[in-house]
């Protein structure tokens, strides 16, 4: 028997609460009974938005939500500027140019989060963009955008911003409303630990109107339609049921912990991450800036096929983390810290890692990364994962 741990910043873990009402038997979804709890769903959204706007659900992955943005906000021709940090930002690019949009790419070195000055200057370029499209956490690098500032400065210029925070929605602070974030989107596999099939897409008051002009093609995706049908408890479509079901047990559990508690844990697990990983000799790819849903480090040079540490890590001893992407592919190898994540899911993670990097023949002494994660939970006080079952 092999015991399976999953770290990889999506799928997430399943809470033992929400897996016991993901088995059972499915309600009709145009019934009282679903209705009641659709309804649970849409405030509970909203308090995790912190929004007053609907927040709309769709029967897809996260990408789902990103194609439904980019389709039904714009015309086409219309130009977008692009945040690309990585394989997410990069998929922004993709969407906008597949309906015909003029993207503006503003491609950062692997690691780097956008600055304040290097956004203005594009902006200024190119004052007839219409939004500013990015990431709040790059998943791809484990960097984290300056939100606050590109939302401000999208604004200044008088543009839309469109923020994917696939990986940071439920993991740090972005209050919806109180920032002025235009569009602010989740998936279902990421921090709303359900198995994925949920995408979440929310709207401000400018982004509707926007909507109201777009001239995009759309069926499945329409926002304004899903919109009439939420105010009335109702999908378009059918919704993935048993997903919304296990989300109202998800939302109950975020809210008993409190969001000022969810954010602190997961800086918590992020420093204790950090400084586990630093303590065994190895780099931070986001150094400077750092996301708090997941680490990406860097291979060391002591270790030739830096493939082999995720591979092994899940093939000898059953703990999933991911690797990297594309260019990144063999050089980084990402932890997660986010969702359903307590301190031991972290030492567990890094005790597996010092087994591996022994086994490849890095340098360092063994219990040197957990005992540095155990220094950072045992300074805070914390206790064994808050949202317990
Ligand atoms: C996971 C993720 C997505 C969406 O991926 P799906 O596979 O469609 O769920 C988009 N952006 C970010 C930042 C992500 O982490």
């Amino acid at each position: 028997m092999k015991k399976n741990y999953l770290l990889a910043p999506g799928p997430t873990p399943i809470p033992e609460r929400v897996a016991a009402i993901l088995g059972q038997p499915i309600p009709h979804h145009r019934t009282p009974g679903f209705e009641k709890i659709f309804q649970e769903t849409r405030d509970g959204l909203r308090w995790l938005f912190q929004t007053k706007q609907e927040v709309i659900m769709l029967s897809a992955t996260g990408t789902g939500a990103m194609d439904a943005a980019v389709s039904n906000l714009f015309r086409r021709g219309d130009k977008v500027v692009t945040v690309n940090a990585g394989k997410f930002g990069e998929r922004w690019t993709k969407i906008a140019k597949v309906y015909g949009l003029n993207a503006v790419e503003i491609k950062l070195a692997p690691g780097s989060a956008i600055t304040a000055a290097e956004l203005e200057k594009t902006l200024t370029a190119n004052p007839d963009a219409k939004a500013v499209l990015f990431q709040a956490s790059e998943t791809s690098t484990g960097a984290r955008m300056p939100v606050r500032e590109i939302v401000d400065l999208s604004k200044k210029h008088g543009m839309l911003s469109v923020c994917d925070a696939i990986t940071a929605l439920g993991v740090m602070d972005l209050p919806m409303d109180d920032w002025g974030i235009d569009v602010l989107i989740t998936g279902a596999q990421k921090a709303m630990m359900i198995p994925p099939g949920l995408a979440f897409i929310a709207l401000s008051d400018a982004a509707w109107k926007s909507a109201a002009t777009s001239d995009l093609p759309k069926f499945y995706f329409n926002l304004a339609k899903e919109l009439e049908a939420h105010r009335k408890n109702q999908t378009a479509w059918t919704p993935a049921i048993s997903l919304v079901m296990g989300l109202a047990e998800s939302l109950r559990m975020l809210k008993e912990e409190g969001l000022p508690a969810v954010f602190a844990r997961h800086e918590l697990l992020a420093t204790a991450t950090r400084n586990a990983v630093q303590a065994l000799g190895l780099e931070i790819l986001a150094e400077k800036n750092p996301s708090p849903a997941v680490t990406a480090v860097k291979v060391p040079a002591s270790i030739a096929d830096g493939k082999k540490i995720p591979k092994l890590m899940r093939d000898k001893h059953g703990v999933t983390i991911a690797g990297g992407q594309d260019e990144l592919e063999g050089k980084i190898f990402r932890l997660s810290h986010f969702g359903y994540c307590g301190p031991f899911d972290i030492t567990t993670g890094i005790s597996c890692l010092e087994l591996v990097l022994a086994e490849l023949g890095h340098k360092f002494t063994f219990g040197a990364g957990v005992g540095a994660a155990l220094k950072v939970f045992s300074a805070s006080g914390a206790q064994p994962t808050v949202t317990a079952t």
